[in-house]
């Protein structure tokens, strides 16, 4: 069973890359495209799509509003968010509609097809970068509110990665791409892939983002 998919943005260039590099994968079919945030809901309301890739800066109805009013609608459905805009504001806007990933347009076609792996599967996904900004956002509100910002001590997980997968965890902590992974640490990208899956098995989550969330829980990984 392929992962049906719509597509909703105004730039039709922008659809067409999209569309080719899903139908590229084999397991992803395009069924329709909208071109603003009113079409959005009656293209759901027609082909029922498991996925909805939906622009924020749209004429018309914005993103953010077209995602709330089909999720409303159509609860089941799941939505990735796709912007220009990295800052937390956007972003916290964003997920409160209830859409489960968050991606920059400035994204590679691996992070694209990442996503929506993860969010058919029922995971979530944010782009490296904003996983970063909101990391570093809550630190500044916790360490603001705990008075004087306290240096927290990092204790790598040795009793649970090995050296290098604590080295991997930084960096995505750090809001790195897999193929920024392989370049600070001169390993390929497959290499840090499966570098990411043994860390997701060993921590027991489903994604990056859990992954982050539960080393930064933890004081595992430096937050900079
Ligand atoms: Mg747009």
């Amino acid at each position: 069973m392929k992962t049906r998919i719509a597509i909703i943005d105004d730039h039709q260039l922008f659809r067409e890359g999209i569309k080719r590099i899903l139908e590229f994968e084999g397991d992803f079919e395009v069924v329709a495209e909208g071109s603003d945030g009113s079409e959005a809901l009656s293209i759901v309301e027609t082909y029922r799509p498991d996925l909805v890739l939906m622009d924020i800066n749209m004429p018309d109805i914005n993103g953010v509003e077209a995602t709330k009013q089909l999720i409303e609608a159509y609860p089941d459905t799941k939505v990735v968010v796709l912007s220009i805009h990295d800052d937390e504001n956007y972003v916290m806007r964003a997920l409160q509609t209830g859409a489960t990933g968050y991606l920059l347009k400035e994204m590679d076609a691996d992070t694209l097809i990442e996503a929506v792996r993860i969010v058919a599967e029922g995971g979530s996904y944010l782009h490296p970068k904003v996983t970063h900004n909101l990391i570093r956002e809550y630190r500044r509100l916790t360490t603001e509110r705990g008075g004087a910002a306290v240096k927290q001590e990092v204790r790598r997980p040795l009793h649970l990665l090995t050296r290098r997968e604590c080295e991997v965890l930084q960096l995505l902590a750090d809001g790195k791409s897999n193929r920024a992974i392989g370049e600070a640490l001169y390993i390929s990208e497959k290499t840090v892939k499966n570098h990411v899956s043994s860390i997701l098995q060993k921590l027991n989550v489903n994604d990056r983002t859990q992954a982050v969330v539960v080393a930064i829980k933890n004081g595992w990984v430096e937050v900079r």
